[in-house]
């Protein structure tokens, strides 16, 4: 299997899937960050003006009691501007709720409550008139105590109310919101599972497809290249050399009276045979050399960077092997003997007229007695190649 080109796309997948991982990552904080600023921001606000407007009747008390306890000088002034804040406080906050997204049904009695209260703040104030411009002895201080702490207690039980209903929404929205991120954190998490798997299922399906890649160039019997392989692989040679010239050698193999092997001794054995010269043929080449099984008893091995000279030593140096090749089993005592043809590419020919060449020479070797090499011609072209 290629197994670069497979740790290659993983390598991609993986930079990929972190990639997926970050961006989600990212998100989900930007998400939560802002989720946290905003979530609750519109009610913080207006708990914190009732927050100030609950001072307003704390010190409605406070002025009216040190009014008639006959503070000097008397605190009109501080009054009658607190008379004249609570209604506005009241208006801002009715504008506010009206604004937020708060049910208006859980604010709306409270906010009568307020307005009601306020709508008593003449009357007080025209009371607190009076009472300032009368003598001592025809002051009533218990009305004005009276319609004074009224006013305050109802504005105090209305903001008190307010505030907790706002607490309580602003909690409301916390915990939705809440709820919200998980969702969105699962969703997220759930989004980088289904990418990864799929990414892994993308890689093992490229590696099945190397796999059926690989088996489809081996030959099953030897382990050897097959024909395809080597069909693709003098291809890309014979393409280098046209862009670096040098020379490229073909041997063809086919093992002498092979059929007699099976018929005596068996099938099986015939394939431990052909499985053991695949070894033979495999010990002998140098690396970069491509050994194949062309099919039945017939091999091949293309030689980069060899000529024919070279070629020709290779295939003396199998031949022996092979003649010296000691059988197993039933086997055992049959003398294995090779037929070879070699030839070196000429330049202006591609790999069918290397392997007509080759084959011619394999034909002589056979005619001519076996067990022996022929070659076919000395290149006619190469030697530009060669000097
Ligand atoms: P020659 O010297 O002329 O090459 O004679 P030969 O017997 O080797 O040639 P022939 O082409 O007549 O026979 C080849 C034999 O190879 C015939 C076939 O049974 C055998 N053969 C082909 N493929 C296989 C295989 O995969 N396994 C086995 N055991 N035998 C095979
Ligand atoms: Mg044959
Ligand atoms: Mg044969």
């Amino acid at each position: 299997m290629n197994a670069a080109s497979s740790r290659h796309l993983q390598r991609r997948l993986q930079l990929a899937f972190g990639v997926i991982v970050t961006v989600c990552t990212l998100a989900l904080l930007y998400y939560v960050a802002q989720a946290r600023q905003h979530v609750g921001a519109d009610y913080t606000a207006m708990v914190t003006d009732v927050v100030r407007a609950q001072q307003d009747p704390v010190q409605l008390r406070q002025a009216l009691e040190s009014l008639v306890d006959g503070a000097a000088p008397p605190p009109l002034e501080r009054l009658e501007a607190l008379l004249w804040r609570i209604p506005r406080r009241i208006e801002s906050l009715r504008r506010q709720l009206h604004r937020s997204d708060l049910a208006a049904e859980d604010y709306a009695s409270l906010l009568e409550e307020l307005e009601r209260a306020a709508d008593r703040l003449p009357v007080l104030e025209a009371t607190v008139a009076r009472w300032g411009q009368n003598a001592p002895e025809a002051r009533s201080t218990e009305a004005l105590l009276a319609q004074g702490l009224a006013v305050e207690s109802d504005l105090a039980w209305a903001y008190s109310e307010l505030n907790e209903r706002l607490h309580q929404a602003s909690a409301d929205q916390r915990r939705l919101m809440e709820r919200l991120t998980l969702a969105v954190g699962m969703l997220l998490a759930l989004l980088v599972f289904a990418v990864g798997a799929v990414m892994l299922m993308l890689l093992r399906l490229h590696q099945q497809r190397e796999a059926m890649r690989h088996q489809s160039r081996v030959d099953a019997l030897t382990g050897l290249a097959n024909r395809r392989r080597l069909q693709e692989a003098a291809e890309e040679a014979f393409a280098r050399r046209q862009r670096h010239p040098s020379p490229l050698g073909l041997i063809l193999l086919d093992l002498d009276h092979f059929k007699t092997i099976n018929d005596a001794y068996g099938h099986p054995v015939g394939d431990g045979v052909l499985a053991s010269f695949a070894a033979t043929l495999q010990h002998q080449v140098r690396r970069g050399d491509i050994v194949a099984r062309m099919g039945g008893e017939e091999f091949a091995i293309l030689m980069p960077e060899s000529d024919l000279e070279a070629g020709r030593l290779l295939a003396e140096r199998i031949r022996l092997a092979t003649r010296a090749m000691r059988l197993s089993g039933q086997a055992a005592g049959h003398r294995l003997t090779v037929s070879i043809g070699v030839a070196e590419a000429w330049d202006d020919e591609g790999f069918d007229g290397l392997y007509r060449r080759a084959d011619q020479g394999l034909y002589h070797a056979k005619a001519r007695g076996r067990d022996r090499i022929e070659a076919a011609s000395t290149p006619r072209l190469s030697q530009a190649a060669k000097s």
